[in-house]
């Protein structure tokens, strides 16, 4: 057992979990445990793989069983994000309003949801764009209207966007994250853009919130050379962190934001609301880029399976297996 000390008394273990379907591979584990064990916490981060036909019965039965188990709480990701939802005693403003949850805290008082997606989406952003409300975001297309897009939209409307434009092959998707934006925010003007939307040669900035460009969906989603010359370009897909579309928008010499802040920021904000302590954001961000590094210079690169070393991987049906010891 690792337990960690303070003033000689052994630390209770720290637990945490991330819920999803095909997560074994995920470097958030990792994320997680070097910066809690670096906060001084005995931190276990466990991974709950479970199917994405598991059902509501399960699923309420595998968040009571880790609740009682002891877990401070768990990320939830792909496709529980909006599932969790029904099964919590209440959610934050900020979930709330955005409908999805990316992280579960347990506490006496009973289940909370947050969503860490979107501050993690706007810390990256402001990051990297200057940081002035407004500055450069008055204007925005986004393409995808997923979970992913949910976030980011709420994010960018929150930071000051007057027009946003959502674009999504799949018109209803898009029409129904317009159609919550547009409640949400009743100030700025949210719409469904179309493949010809005057945004996509106007817009200050572009927004891609979809799957392509993943190592298991790649390709372009869009060409970065048809925007407006100083648009930036912001990725959320970080694993590779160099999809065609950064590359591309960088080689015509853009301003892009590569998807590993929004991963970043997203275990920042989540370990401080799991722990009440505050983590060192420059330091998760250097240990990302090298877990990314690491994976991309792995054979199989980014797709490589598994879980990354000294994670547990719990799962396959909706069943729960105690974590490794050590
Ligand atoms: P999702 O399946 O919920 O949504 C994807 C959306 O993209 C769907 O609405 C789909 O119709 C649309 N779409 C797919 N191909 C398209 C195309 N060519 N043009 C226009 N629309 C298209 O997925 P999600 O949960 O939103 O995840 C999307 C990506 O975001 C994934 O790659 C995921 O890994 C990434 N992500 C990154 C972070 C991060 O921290 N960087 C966080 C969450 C998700």
């Amino acid at each position: 057992m690792s337990a960690s000390t303070a003033g000689g008394r052994a630390l209770p273990p720290f637990r945490v979990a991330l819920l999803g379907e095909g997560v074994g591979a995920s470097l958030t584990p990792a994320m997680h445990e070097r910066e809690g064990r670096l906060l001084g916490l005995d931190y276990r981060y466990d991974v709950v793989d479970v199917p994405g036909a598991t059902s509501d019965a399960d699923l309420a039965r595998l968040l009571d069983d880790l609740r009682h188990r002891g877990y401070r709480g768990l990320n939830v990701t792909h496709p529980f994000k909006q599932r969790v939802i029904g099964h919590l005693d209440r959610l934050d403003d900020d979930a709330a309003r955005l409908g999805a949850v990316n992280l579960v805290r347990f506490t006496a008082a009973g289940t909370t949801g947050h969503n860490t997606d979107w501050t993690g989406f706007r810390s990256s952003l402001r990051s990297a764009l200057g940081g002035e409300p407004g500055a450069g975001l008055d204007s925005v297309l986004q393409v995808g209207a997923g979970g992913a897009g949910a976030a980011t939209a709420y994010a960018l409307l929150g930071l000051g966007t007057r027009t946003l434009g959502v674009h999504d092959v799949d018109d209803e998707r898009a029409r129904a994250l317009v159609d919550r934006c547009a409640a949400l925010f009743p100030g700025a003007a949210v719409r469904v853009a179309s493949a010809d939307d005057a945004l996509w040669t106007s817009a200050d900035g572009v927004v891609h919130a979809t799957p392509v460009g993943m190592e298991h969906h790649p390709g372009l989603p869009f060409d970065p050379e048809r925007l407006r010359g100083g648009a930036w370009v912001a990725e959320v897909v970080y694993r590779p962190v160099l999809t065609e579309l950064v590359v591309r928008a960088r080689a015509s010499g853009r301003r892009v934001v590569d998807g590993s802040g929004m991963a970043a920021g997203q275990a920042v904000d989540s370990l401080r609301l799991l722990t009440g302590r505050e983590p060192d954001a420059a330091r998760v961000m250097a240990h990302l880029v090298e877990l990314l590094a690491g994976e991309a210079a792995a054979p199989g690169g980014a797709a490589r399976p598994g879980p990354p070393p000294g994670s547990r991987l719990l799962g396959g049906s909706p069943r729960f297996l105690g974590p490794a010891t050590g």
